[in-house]
């Protein structure tokens, strides 16, 4: 079985030795409850890297007081035999206290790109996601990290540490990996139920939708937003945000886009919340 490890020195210790070997760290942060997503990262991970280190960690400040941290799905056993089976080499689960120890004062905030999307929703969210992330760089020195494009924002915010913070690291951007049906792969997708399961096809449905207009040649935000919001206000319980932005900066597009622009969307089935997002012009057709 993989080996796992809890304290963050002994993490740090393994880092070290393996880059004193002269080996090039690839790193994937996870929140476990793994899925064939998380693992073609720690594959992506692999075709970069020499060796390949996965944390596996429900981080406490990313989550809001009325959010699922306290129902978050844990696995770490499941997860251990999967991160072994995509070719990590070494699993770091610490506990929150590990990570967050008494005295600990610091946050790491990217606040522009907090002002858009799931930022006003999700009030300290990303400042979670940045420092977290941050100490477990400083604890790896990865070559190379690899995130989600699933989780755009995030992926948007941490790229912006990196280069702001002059880490020398490597963000990849994996494609969001989907079911058959087109619905992206989330450890939250457990928390529906089969009707729910069916009706979140339409996130996918109406991205596709966009895209096909797109591809034809309509280029109007409003229209690319309505054409994605159409078959989700059908079965949506409630729909936090269809944004059309610009790919980059995330800042919103009002009248025409470009050749490049995301459209990403949040919208809750019962009581989950579920992201979804293509970028016209960039990502394959669904
Ligand atoms: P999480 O465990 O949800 O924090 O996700 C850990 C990493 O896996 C993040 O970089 C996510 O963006 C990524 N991820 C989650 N779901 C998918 C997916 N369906 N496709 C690609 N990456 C994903």
């Amino acid at each position: 079985m993989i080996s796992t490890v809890v304290a963050a020195a002994e993490f740090r210790a393994f880092c070290d030795l393996q880059r004193a070997a002269g080996r090039r760290i690839g790193f994937v942060p996870t929140m476990g409850a793994l899925h064939d997503g998380h693992l073609a990262l720690v594959r992506a991970a692999k075709a970069e890297a020499d060796v390949v280190v996965a944390s596996v960690f429900v981080n406490p400040t990313q989550f809001g007081p009325n959010e699922d941290f306290s129902k978050y799905p844990r696995d770490l056993d499941g997860d251990r035999a999967k991160l072994a089976s995509a070719g990590c080499d070494l699993v770091f689960a610490p506990t929150a206290a590990e990570m967050y120890p008494t005295n600990d004062v610091t946050r790491v905030r990217v606040a522009p790109l907090e002002q858009f999307l799931c930022g006003p929703i999700r009030p300290g969210h990303f400042e979670g996601v940045a420092t977290v992330v941050s100490k477990f760089f400083h604890l790896v020195g990865p070559a190379t990290a690899v995130f989600g494009r699933k989780d755009y924002q995030q992926l948007a915010v941490l790229r912006a540490m990196v280069r702001d913070l002059f880490l020398p690291i490597t963000i990849v951007g994996h494609p969001i990996v989907r079911e058959a049906d087109g619905l992206a792969m989330s450890s939250r997708n457990a928390y529906l139920t089969p009707t729910q399961r069916h009706n979140a096809q339409a996130l996918s449905q109406g991205l596709r939708a966009a895209q096909q207009a797109f591809a034809q040649g309509v280029r109007g935000a409003d229209e690319l937003a309505a054409l994605v919001t159409a078959p989700i206000v059908a079965v949506a319980d409630s729909i936090d945000y269809v944004s059309v932005a610009d790919a980059d900066t995330l800042v919103p597009i009002s009248g025409d886009v470009g050749n490049r622009a995301l459209i990403a969307i949040a919208a809750r089935f019962g009581g989950t919340r579920l992201l979804d997002n293509v970028v016209l012009g960039e990502d394959a057709p669904l």
